[in-house]
C-alpha cells in the first residue's frame, strides 16, 4: 500500500523542524484502526490492521513517500513563556493528500525520542492513548472541530510513569496541520522574521486560502477559535492545557491531556491535577483563548509594520474576538433550550437556567438533553429552582416551530464521562478492550438514545465522581 504523501511542511526551511525518523517499538501490537477515518484518506482499513500497517503505525516502518520530522515551537505553558518546546515525542510522517484533495498531518504521537525530548521518553502509554483517541472521536462525533484519532497501537515497549511500568502505545493523529501559536512563537522570539513571514503565507495557503496578510490571518485565527471555544461550552468541555502551543491556528480541538466533560456545572470547574490555580477553568476558556490570539497578534507584529499603527491594527482585529464569542455562545446555547436562533434578548433566559444549575448541581449534559424528556427537572438538587425557571422557557419556546427537533440536535444523550473512561483506561491495561470499543460504539452517535447504551447516560454516583485528571506524559 502506497499512502498519498506530500510532505509540504518538510520543505520549508531546514530550522523549522528536525528530520527524525520515529524509533520502532519492540513487538507491536494492533489496538484499533479508525476504519471511517481511512476511507477518508484513502487509506486501505484492511491493510491498516495488517501487519504492516501496525508496523507504520508503530513507527516501526516508514511507509514509502513520509519525510518523518518532528516540527520546532515555543509556547507559554500557564502563562510562562518557554523559547523552545517542540514535538518531544510526536512524528510527523508527512501530510496525506485526499482523492479530494484535501491535505492531513499524519503524526505518531508516542513514537520515540527527539531533539526536543529533553528529559522525557519520547513515549506515550496506553491510558493517554486511549483517552484521546476517544475523546476526539466523540469531538468529531460531537460536530466539534478536533483532531482525529487514526489508530493506536501497542509498542510492546514498556514506560515508566509516576513509579508504574504501563504498556507504551502509539496513537495515529490525523490533523487539519500541526501550526500552533507557539510556532508563530518560536520564529517571533528568535527575531526571525523571514520566518515569521515564510510561516505566515504558508498557514494561509494551507488553512484560509482566502485570506490576505499577516492582518487576514490573525482574522481567520480569531474567528475560528471564537466558534471553536463556544462549542466546547456548549458540550461542557474544558480542554485543561489551553497553553498557546496547544492552540492551532485551523481552529481544530488538539492535545487531549487532562481534558474532560463537566458532570455537575459549575462555571469554575476544572479537572487538571497541574492546573493549580485554575487558570484554564471552564468558565475561564474563551478569555484564555483571546490571550493565546494576543501572544499570535505580537508575534505577527513585524509584518504588519512599523510602529503604533501596526498595533492598533492588530488590536482592532482582536476586539473582534469577544463579539464573535458572544454570537457563537448565543447561538450554540441557544439551541441547547430549543430556540432555533436566540436573540440577545434570549441571554438572561439561558444565563438564569445555567445559574440554578450551578446552584443545584445540575448535570450539565443531562439538564439540557432532559428538556427535551421532561426529565431536566430531576437533575436540580431542589427542583423547584428548575421550577420557576419552565414557565419563562415555556413562554419563550411558545413562538419557536420546531422547538424538539432543535433540542434533540443540540443535546448529546451521552458524552465521555470521566469515571466511563478510567474503567475503560484500568480495562484495557489489564489487557481487556472490550469496555474501550463498546465505549467507543457508544459515542459514535452521541446524539441518539440508543437502548443498548443506555447505561453511559448515567451522572457518575458520589464514589465514582472523579475529579482529577492527569496529562499522562
Ligand atoms: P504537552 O503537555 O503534551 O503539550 O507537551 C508539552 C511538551 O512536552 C512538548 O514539547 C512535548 O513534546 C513534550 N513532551 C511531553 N511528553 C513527552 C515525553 N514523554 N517525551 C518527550 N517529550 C515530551
Ligand atoms: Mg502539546
Amino acid at each position: 500500500m502506497r499512502l498519498a504523501f506530500d510532505p509540504s511542511y518538510a520543505r520549508l526551511p531546514e530550522r523549522f523542524f528536525a528530520r527524525q525518523d520515529p524509533t520502532p517499538g519492540a513487538a507491536p501490537a494492533p489496538v484499533v484502526v479508525n476504519r471511517a477515518l481511512a476511507a477518508r484518506l484513502g487509506i486501505d482499513a484492511v491493510w491498516l490492521e495488517s501487519a504492516e500497517g501496525t508496523a507504520v503505525l508503530a513507527g516501526n516502518l516508514v511507509p514509502e513517500g513520509a519525510e518523518p520530522i518532528a516540527q520546532a515551537y515555543a509556547g507559554h505553558q500557564f502563562g510562562g513563556f518557554v523559547p523552545q518546546l517542540g514535538d518531544g515525542r510526536a512524528i510527523l510522517l508527512g501530510e496525506i493528500v485526499t482523492p479530494d484533495e484535501a491535505r492531513f498531518d499524519l503524526v505518531l504521537k508516542g513514537a520515540g525520542r527527539t531533539p526536543w525530548s529533553r528529559g522525557g521518553d519520547g513515549r506515550a502509554w496506553l491510558g493517554p492513548v486511549l483517552r484521546e483517541y476517544l475523546v476526539s472521536e466523540t469531538m468529531a462525533a460531537l460536530g466539534v472541530p478536533t483532531t482525529r484519532a487514526l489508530g493506536a497501537v501497542l509498542t510492546g515497549s514498556p514506560v515508566y510513569r509516576e513509579g508504574f511500568v504501563r504498556p507504551g502505545a502509539v496513537i495515529a493523529r490525523v490533523a487539519a496541520s500541526h501550526i500552533r501559536v507557539g510556532t508563530f512563537e518560536y520564529f517571533a522570539a528568535r527575531g526571525d522574521e523571514d520566518a515569521l513571514a515564510t510561516l505566515c503565507d504558508y498557514t494561509l495557503s494551507r488553512h484560509y486560502p482566502e485570506a490576505e496578510g499577516p492582518l487576514g490571518l490573525l482574522a481567520a485565527a480569531v474567528a475560528a477559535q471564537a466558534k471553536l471555544v463556544a462549542q466546547w461550552m456548549s458540550f461542557g468541555f474544558i480542554h485543561g492545557v489551553m497553553n498557546t502551543d496547544n492552540c492551532a491556528l485551523s481552529g481544530e480541538t488538539i492535545d487531549y491531556g487532562p481534558c474532560a466533560f463537566l458532570d455537575a456545572y459549575h462555571p469554575q470547574t476544572k479537572f487538571s491535577a497541574i492546573d493549580s490555580y485554575g487558570r484554564y477553568a471552564y468558565a475561564n476558556q474563551p478569555q484564555i483563548a483571546l490571550w493565546n490570539l494576543a501572544q499570535l497578534a505580537s508575534c505577527l507584529l513585524p509584518l504588519i509594520g512599523p510602529g503604533p499603527a501596526a498595533v492598533e491594527q492588530a488590536q482592532a482585529v482582536l476586539d473582534g474576538f469577544t463579539p464573535a464569542y458572544q454570537a457563537e455562545w448565543l447561538f450554540r446555547m441557544g439551541r441547547k433550550i430549543g430556540l432555533a436562533r436566540a436573540t440577545p434578548e434570549d441571554r438572561p433566559l439561558i444565563e438564569a437556567l445555567l445559574s440554578r444549575m450551578a446552584t443545584e448541581g445540575a448535570d450539565f449534559t443531562r439538564s439540557f438533553r432532559g428538556l427535551a424528556t421532561g426529565r431536566a427537572r430531576a437533575e436540580f438538587a431542589d427542583p423547584a429552582a428548575f421550577d420557576s425557571w419552565e414557565p419563562l422557557w415555556q413562554a419563550r419556546l411558545a413562538r419557536e416551530v420546531v422547538p424538539q427537533a432543535v433540542l434533540a440536535a443540540a443535546n448529546p444523550v451521552r458524552i465521555p464521562r470521566n469515571h466511563r473512561i478510567e474503567e475503560m483506561i484500568t480495562a484495557a491495561v489489564a489487557g481487556d478492550f472490550a469496555p474501550f470499543h463498546r465505549l467507543l460504539a457508544a459515542l459514535a452517535h452521541p446524539f441518539d438514545p440508543e437502548e443498548d447504551f443506555a447505561a453511559f447516560e448515567a451522572a457518575p454516583t458520589a464514589e465514582e465522581r472523579v475529579t482529577r485528571t492527569f496529562c499522562g506524559t
